[in-house]
């Protein structure tokens, strides 16, 4: 292999990264590609971007903060705005590139538009690593049309199988071509406090999460509204492949090590094994992640109301703890697991809405937004997903005094006063059972 184009995607980072590391053995050249595709900026079938500000901004430090890393080994990253369908033919036609490469992708789109590119170039000149879960595909100990139905048989089937190894790091790089980055759209929002994109800023929060002692309370915290420590917050730069998930478990196990495993560290795994088997689901189903009756074909009696919808996105609905964590997620791009759960509870239940509306809402807001987790989620609380108990029904005032039982998240984000306007105007809000 003389010349290769790696093509990042969600993960931008240089850490356990194999494709990074065969394309680092390129004789000649290398071209590190990143795509910034104009359609994620357009509304689509459910009315939402792909990519809103929250996650874009975070993506933009993501991508100086990789230039940065790859400019240190004498490489450069090439930033380019276009469909990867032209972007990439037509660099590889130019540059004589023999290989292209890349890191597995788990939804769909990305799927067929990988699919595509070695159809044309032809499966020799194609090459996938994977790297964005625990395991590969042939380390799982069931073919992928077998894949447990259930996360808790998923657990059994993955028990005491070995994630490792970590690539090693990259040492040097083939130099780069003289080829041109793209000016991309300014971030339109400022710089959030705790969350930065980027492998470095991953990094130090992983160190820093690791050597608190917040992992040892972990099970009893992560359920809070609206607290720093009371979870890892690591998805976002998990999301973004900035930490790879056998980083984040190398981690786990040190911390365990050396403090003492405890069944809130053991917790942390398993919801790394959720995030796993979210990623398999995804692979599992394809296009099915992001239909009506999801993974299992149920259709469930819920519509589309433009009105409702309009105002659970700006937490403006009879229910305070709703408003709140709505108005949280706009302000932020981030929310607790718990009023995910909530908020997406209120939207197929209280407000008889097509789930797959909150769940493209929630792709433009999220700074974690992982196309795996995120619909796979929607569509288990749903009831169209991968749970046996079916259509999750969250009893909004109960949650409210379980989980802010002084009104502090919801005073803190104005989900009282929210409700109030709400209540005097006629939006038709469905009668309360
Ligand atoms: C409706 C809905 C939508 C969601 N959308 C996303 C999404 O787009 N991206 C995303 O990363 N997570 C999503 N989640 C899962 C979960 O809410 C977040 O991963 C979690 O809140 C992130 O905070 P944390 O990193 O502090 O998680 P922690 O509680 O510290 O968990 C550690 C890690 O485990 C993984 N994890 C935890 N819970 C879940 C879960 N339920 N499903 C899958 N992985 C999990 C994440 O990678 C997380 O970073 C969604 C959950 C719901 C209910």
């Amino acid at each position: 292999m003389k010349r290769a184009l790696l093509w990042f995607r969600h993960d931008l980072r240089l850490d356990d990264h194999p494709a990074l590391l065969r394309a680092a053995e390129a004789k000649e050249h290398l071209i590190c590609l990143y795509c910034v595709e104009p359609r994620w900026f357009v509304a689509d079938n459910w009315q939402c971007q792909r990519v809103g500000a929250h996650p874009w901004r975070f993506i933009l430090e993501a991508l100086s903060d990789l230039n940065q890393r790859l400019e240190a080994l004498g490489q450069r990253l090439v930033v380019q705005v276009g469909d990867p369908l032209t972007v990439i033919p037509h660099l590889m036609r130019n540059h004589w590139i023999d290989k292209l490469i890349i890191t597995a992708p788990f939804g769909e789109e990305e799927r067929q538009q990988y699919l595509s590119l070695q159809h044309w170039l032809g499966p020799r000149r194609c090459e996938v690593h994977q790297a964005h879960t625990l395991f590969t595909l042939d380390q799982l100990p069931f073919a992928l049309s077998d894949l447990p139905g259930t996360f808790s048989q998923f657990r059994k089937a993955v028990k005491g199988l070995d994630w490792r190894p970590i690539a090693p790091p990259v040492k040097s790089l083939p130099p780069p071509l003289p080829i041109g980055s793209h000016a991309l759209p300014a971030a339109t929002i400022e710089p959030n406090r705790h969350y930065h994109g980027g492998q470095s800023a991953g990094e130090a929060h992983l160190g820093h999460y690791f050597s608190s002692d917040a992992p040892k309370q972990y099970k009893l915290t992560r359920n809070a509204l609206d607290d720093w420590e009371s979870s890892t917050k690591l998805s976002p730069w998990l999301a973004q492949g900035c930490l790879s998930p056998r980083r984040v478990m190398a981690e786990l196990e040190k911390y365990e090590a050396q403090h003492g495993a405890n069944e809130s560290t053991e917790w942390i795994g398993v919801e790394l094994l959720w995030r796993e088997y979210f990623q398999w689901t995804a692979l599992a189903h394809g296009t099915r992640l992001f239909a009506f009756s999801g993974t299992a074909g149920v259709r469930r009696p819920t519509s589309f109301y433009p009105e409702r919808f309009a105002r659970w996105c700006q937490g403006q609905t009879p229910y305070p703890i709703v408003n709140a964590s709505m108005r949280q997620l706009n302000c932020t791009g981030f929310l607790s697991n718990r009023a995910r759960q909530l908020v997406a509870s209120a939207l197929v239940h209280e407000l008889g809405m097509d789930w797959r509306y909150g769940a493209a809402y929630f792709q433009q807001q999220l700074i974690d937004h992982d196309v795996a987790c995120n619909w796979g989620n929607w569509q288990y609380l749903a009831g169209v997903g991968a749970d046996p108990r079916g259509w999750r029904h969250f009893d909004l005032e109960k949650q409210t005094e379980l989980y802010d039982p002084e009104r502090r998240f919801i005073r803190r984000w104005q989900g009282e006063a929210a409700a109030a306007m709400d209540s005097q105007d006629s939006v038709g809000w469905p009668v309360k059972a």
